[in-house]
């Protein structure tokens, strides 16, 4: 009995804070210091000390805590603070009041990802009474739905000045299931200019919206070249890195050659695909294909492609720390991988293990009515209560 109601009580307290995280609406383009100053409170008051980072605006900040002894061989346990817009969709009650029903929480981000930064920080009092002999950090980043912008910052604050912890545990909603690698993302503007002329007389202009068009050839031929050298062992669907051609916009009428055109497109990255060299290859194809035939018309004409966003994926690695240890406390000997990007992988290409496991499906994420069931917010206290006790007596 005990026991059960010890549970429960790490259950409610999980869904209270779960309530108190929903409240504060850090919709990405949105400050999430209110959120972060609240958290740091609450820490406060258990004697767990914050650090913060900031971004460059001071308008958001991201939050690191170390409960146990300031020492290398930590667990991290990482979340995003912010969430996505709920702007056009139809929602059953209000997205920033968390409301219990049927078993379920519902409001923006108890699924992606403020369940399981409530579940870990309804956990700090029974580390903190523990005591740990391996630290466990928290570690809350802004702007994740945005190219996983903030944890950037706290990668450089722990790798430069902090004791390197041996794991990373990156709570995106995996429905408690272990997932060991994801796809990672390149975004792209590719921004043509051409010459304008009337459309009688084309040859006396260069067309943007043409030259455009050759780029989008490429990247399908270049999809179809990744999709024919992939590994048939490949735990991703599809096995290869995909492109996907998400906006154009160019040309002003139809009887003038278009003098612009914008592209955006994306690469989905397979781990074991070189991402430079995949962005070579189209850079290279616009310098020496499409550029000169603009140049011959105007100087200033030509091919410009910036790179709006960089998520590494994450590298399935069975033999890690981090797989090891989830293995180890959940018993579950299968690892997966996802489709979506998440911070894991900048953690990983910073040396330090990771693996994404947290409560929650993704099928309920960024969508009206979000909602996590209760049933996995207990199964993640109850996979933390196991991770505390681990750090009280682990070596
Ligand atoms: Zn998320």
């Amino acid at each position: 009995m005990a026991v059960a109601s010890a549970a429960g009580d790490r259950l409610e307290r999980a869904i209270a804070l779960t309530a108190r995280l929903v409240a504060h609406d850090t919709t990405s383009r949105n400050s999430n210091l209110a959120l972060i100053e609240d958290v740091r409170a609450y820490l406060a008051d258990h004697g767990v000390e914050a650090r913060l980072t900031h971004d460059t605006g001071g308008a958001k900040a991201n939050l690191w805590a170390t409960i146990g002894p300031p020492v290398a061989g930590g667990v991290v346990l990482s979340g995003h603070t912010d969430v996505v817009p709920v702007d056009g969709q139809t929602w059953a009650s209000d997205p920033f009041a968390l409301s219990r029903r049927d078993g379920r929480l519902y409001g923006r981000g108890t699924c992606d990802m403020k369940g399981f930064v409530a579940t870990a920080l309804a956990m700090v009092p029974e580390m903190v009474a523990a005591p740990l002999r391996v630290p466990i950090h928290l570690a809350l980043s802004y702007d994740e739905e945005v190219g996983c912008l903030g944890v950037r910052g706290i990668i450089a604050d722990v790798t430069r000045n902090l004791p390197l912890p041996r794991a990373v545990i990156v709570g995106e909603p995996t429905s408690m299931q272990l997932i060991g690698g994801n796809k990672g993302t390149r975004v792209y503007r590719t921004t043509v200019t051409g010459l304008p002329a009337h459309s009688s007389l084309p040859s006396q202009g260069a067309n943007a919206i043409v030259a455009a068009a050759g780029l989008i050839g490429f990247l399908e031929e270049l999809g179809h070249e990744l999709a024919a050298g992939a590994d048939p062992a490949s735990p991703f669907d599809p096995p290869c890195s995909t492109f996907n051609v998400g906006v154009i916009e160019g040309g002003t009428a139809h009887n003038i050659v278009a003098e612009t055109c914008r592209v955006i497109w994306s690469v989905r990255l397979v781990p074991t695909d070189d991402a430079d060299a995949i962005e070579e290859r189209v850079r290279a194809f616009c310098a020496e294909r499409l550029e000169p035939a603009l140049k011959a018309k105007a100087p200033h004409a030509g091919v410009v492609t910036e790179r709006l966003t960089d998520v590494p994926g994450l590298s399935p690695d069975p033999t890690s720390a981090a797989e090891a240890l989830v293995r180890l406390l959940t018993g579950l000997n299968a690892s997966g991988v996802v489709a979506y990007g998440a911070e894991a992988g900048l953690f990983q290409q910073a040396g330090i293990p990771a693996v994404i496991f947290g409560p929650g499906s993704i099928d309920q994420a960024h969508k009206a009515d979000e909602w996590v069931a209760v049933d996995q917010i207990a199964a993640c206290a109850d996979f933390l209560g196991k991770l505390t006790d681990w750090a009280r007596t682990a070596a």
